[in-house]
């Protein structure tokens, strides 16, 4: 199994693919948890992208490919994998094409979760994430039992940088004009698959499986 899940950031892309991967045991790869894993790392790589990401900005295509590619080289990733914010440009879409071709590995499908810009902007506005255990919540849609405290492991809540009003707004901005593309890209391809991201979580859960049972990837 290789996905990718496209969509806007807020999307809800992160929390299916845990899911999905969980479910089918492969792994999740976010190239946003991978750099935020580099800069709390304080690792030369986390330092560049974090440059780019307090702005709201894409880092280089290059450094985010040799990132990629390095983690889907890892052993749990043989049996596949959930992208999850990659590829998020023509360029990166291309070569990772050529780098799959290559290796003689296909994708099984991109699921594009789409999602109307409203819902994205508070979505985003309102996330809140637990800096120990990662688990994520919104202040409205799915809050914690005690306001700003994890309730897996009690640590104290925070918003990611990016996911502050200014930042947010010019991450919508980006992903319009430099991922918006790939949908065309991988409609050409046959490999698109659109789901209704305004459904609750649960309801999107279940047309992905639905969609993945039709690319003959149920599970067990
Ligand atoms: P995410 O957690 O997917 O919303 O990503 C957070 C930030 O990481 C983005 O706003 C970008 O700055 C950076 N980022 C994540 N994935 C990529 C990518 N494929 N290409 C370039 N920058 C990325």
């Amino acid at each position: 199994m290789r996905l990718v899940m496209l969509g806007a950031p807020g999307a809800g892309k992160g929390t299916q693919a845990d899911r999905l991967a969980e479910r089918y045991g492969v792994p999740h790869v976010s190239t946003g948890d991978l750099f935020r894993a580099h800069f709390r790392q304080n690792t030369e790589l986390g330092q560049t992208a974090r440059r780019y990401m307090q702005e709201g900005h894409l880092v280089p295509d290059d450094v985010t490919e040799a990132m990629v590619w390095q983690r889907l080289g890892e052993a749990d990733a043989h049996r596949g994998y959930i992208l999850d914010g990659f590829p998020r440009t023509l360029p990166q879409a291309e070569h990772f094409d050529a780098a799959l071709s290559a290796a003689n590995w296909r994708l099984s499908g991109v699921f594009h979760v789409e999602v109307d810009r409203a819902v994205l902007q508070s979505r985003l506005t309102g996330r809140r994430s637990c800096p120990e255990c990662k688990a994520t919540y919104h202040v409205q849609f799915d809050p914690p039992s005690v306001a700003d405290v994890c309730d897996q492991c009690g640590a104290r809540l925070v918003q990611r940088e990016d996911d502050r009003p200014e930042t947010v707004a010019k991450r919508l901005t980006v992903y319009h004009t430099e991922t918006e593309p790939l949908v065309q890209y991988y409609a050409r391809q046959g490999l698109l698959r659109t789901i209704d991201g305004n459904q609750s979580m649960d309801e999107v859960t279940a047309s992905l499986t639905e969609q993945l049972a039709l690319i003959g990837l149920a599970h067990d």
